[in-house]
């Protein structure tokens, strides 16, 4: 007798398992997608490992803001949030923050892609000074996904991050405070990895056309 099996759906996706921290030790992001599904529809776990010393190490802030519930477990904490806490913020929500105690944390964050339409998100740069919101990137399912994608989908939040980082990064004036005139720092995207994310990405798919080709012929 044939038995079904759950990997027998039109969507070619089959179940999939890994262990968060084995994937943390790989991953070129925070908020790296565990699994390769972020098409339309898709359930995202992600993953994040962030550490703090306590000594004013620039982790860099930020709002996200998407039209989803994304939902966090904390795998493994110390500081301020515990290890097994299960919460959903709101749909606009702070994100990182430099820390004068000391922390570290491995969380799974566990966002979707609408099944259509778009999928509106945004990333706010704050005044270090006095928080007013200094720039505001908007994105949406297209970021990451236009053009030649060979296959590959990317989470549209990695790549509107790493362009709202780039951005805030090479022009003074987006990190200029309209409310108080101070100059935040850059953005330290090197503690994020968005940019390896989209990197590696492009040249991925790159290669899966070059694989492809080769083996065609
Ligand atoms: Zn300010």
């Amino acid at each position: 007798m044939m038995k079904a099996t759950v990997s027998d759906t039109s969507t070619g996706k089959v179940p999939l398992k890994i262990n968060v921290f084995q994937f943390v030790q790989t991953a070129n992001a925070q908020l790296a997608p565990m699994f390769p599904y972020t098409d339309p529809g898709a359930i995202v776990p992600c993953a994040a490992a962030f550490e703090s010393d306590g000594k004013g190490t620039h982790i860099g802030y930020f709002v996200h803001e998407n039209v989803v519930d994304e939902i966090v477990i904390n795998y493994a904490n110390t500081g301020r949030m515990r290890t097994g806490d299960v919460y959903v913020g709101p749909k606009e929500h702070g994100v990182g923050g430099d820390s004068d105690e000391a922390y570290f944390a491995v969380q799974v964050i566990t966002q979707r892609q609408l099944e259509e339409g778009e999928q509106s998100e945004a990333m706010a740069f704050n005044c270090e000074n006095c928080g007013t919101e200094v720039y505001r990137y908007r994105y949406d399912e297209t970021e990451g996904n236009v053009g030649e994608i060979a296959g590959l989908s990317a989470l549209p939040t990695i790549f509107g991050s790493n362009s709202f980082a780039l951005n805030v990064n090479a022009n003074e004036d987006l990190r200029t405070c309209k409310s108080c005139g101070h100059v935040s720092r850059p953005f330290p995207l090197h503690i994020w990895g968005w940019y390896d994310y989209a990197f590696r990405t492009n040249v991925a798919r790159k290669a899966v056309e070059e694989f492809e080709g080769a083996i065609a012929s």
